[in-house]
């Protein structure tokens, strides 16, 4: 019998952890979850064990250090010429999913409307139905992951409160473009919605490809809440450090809620994080970060691009997204317990999985050894 309440029931267990667990069972290479299996910077270590030392153990405020407000603030100013006020507009999260849960319960009425772009980050549809509102899906399709216009304007109507979106985009590995955020936030406007911008893969572009921050494009800066995080940029993803950058409003509706949930992520590793994005931008950090996940996925592809997968392209996020012919939960369950390779099936980021039927996900956050070894297995005989 299940005492979890009915409306979050079809969720089921997170892909990841489910896919990781047989991973493990099997003893596979894991290119299911999205997590490094590298160390972050040392320079990040070396502040951390800084902070650790010099105290700063009890709770920060819990809004965030004050330290690492300002980081954020700094890092806006420098990289996208945004004044935000660290007082007001920035908040430290744990991770980027508290700042998402955050603003899902802190901004959605029960019996509003939130859309979602298929395929998904698995949190988003959870956390709108766990604030008792509806989400109605925009399907984007393999393999260029187009926003359509028509749907998505389809999409909108007078209950639509909020739009998730991730750019650069888990898992299509793409990055959306002005046109398409300038037709959001013409929409947004007339509906009054707002835009929760989920931007945790901000520096893990390739090809010069640019990211674009959706608060940059006129149409949505005042109504959209972007989150961040040490996770994908410090290689730090057990850290659960994020921030949340929005207008005074939305940045009040989400703390209040945060107040409630972990009221403050730990404080040394606040600390250390505003060290590293105060020295990062001088050090060459993220030029090098770009490098290596741009080899990383050299090698990745090319193992993939000998199997029977059509591959999309990537432009950014640190995934390859293929298509297999067939179903792609058979695929994934084959993969890993005959070739010791785990993947995740990606029709599970899509509300129908006939939509993204045959979809496989490959994480290449990973050591060129581990990607040379999966990729190995994957195209060897046998
Ligand atoms: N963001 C990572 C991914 O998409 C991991 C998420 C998680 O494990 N919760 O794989």
């Amino acid at each position: 019998m299940t005492l979890l309440r009915s409306d979050l029931r079809p969720y089921g267990t997170s892909i990841f952890t489910a896919m990781s667990q047989l991973a493990a069972q099997q003893q596979a290479v894991n290119l299911a979850q999205g997590a490094p299996d590298f160390g972050p910077p040392a320079a990040l270590l070396q502040a951390a064990d800084d902070a650790i030392r010099r105290g700063g153990h009890q709770y920060s405020l819990s809004i965030g250090l004050p330290a690492l407000r300002e980081a954020v603030a700094a890092d806006l100013l420098r990289r996208h010429h945004r004044q935000v006020d660290p007082e007001t507009e920035v908040t430290v999260t744990a991770g980027a999913s508290e700042a998402i849960w955050c603003a899902a319960i802190g901004l959605l009425e029960p019996g509003d409307e939130a859309i979602v772009l298929e395929p998904f980050y698995e949190q988003y549809p959870p956390v709108v139905s766990a604030a008792g509102a509806t989400v109605r899906y925009v399907s984007c399709d393999f393999p260029d992951f187009r926003l359509d216009p028509q749907r998505l304007t389809e999409a909108f109507n007078s209950r639509t409160r909020l739009v998730f979106l991730n750019t650069p985009w888990n898992p299509a590995g793409r990055v959306l473009h002005e046109s398409e955020l300038a037709l959001l936030g013409e929409l947004a406007e007339r509906y009054d919605a707002y835009l929760v911008s989920d931007e945790t893969y901000e520096h893990l572009t390739f090809d010069a490809v640019a990211h674009l921050p959706v608060a940059g494009v006129a149409a949505c800066r005042e109504r959209t809440v972007t989150i961040s995080s040490v996770s994908k940029t410090f290689s730090a993803t057990g850290w659960r450090v994020g921030w949340a950058v929005a207008p005074p409003a939305l940045t009040a509706a989400l703390r209040a809620v945060k107040q409630f949930v972990t009221f403050a992520p730990a404080t040394p590793l606040q600390l250390a994080t505003a060290a590293m994005l105060r020295d990062a931008p001088t050090s060459g950090y993220y030029d090098l970060l770009r490098a290596q996940y741009a080899q990383r996925r050299a090698v990745l592809r090319d193992h993939l691009e000998r199997t029977t997968l059509t591959l999309a392209e990537n432009e950014g996020t640190y995934f390859l997204l293929g298509r297999c012919p067939d179903d792609d939960v058979a695929y994934c369950t084959d993969l890993i317990r005959s070739r010791g390779v785990a993947a995740i099936p990606a029709s599970r980021f899509y509300a129908d999985p006939g939509r993204g039927r045959g979809l496989v996900r490959f994480a290449f956050c990973k050591r060129l050894d581990t990607l040379r070894l999966a990729g190995d297995r994957l195209t060897g005989g046998g």
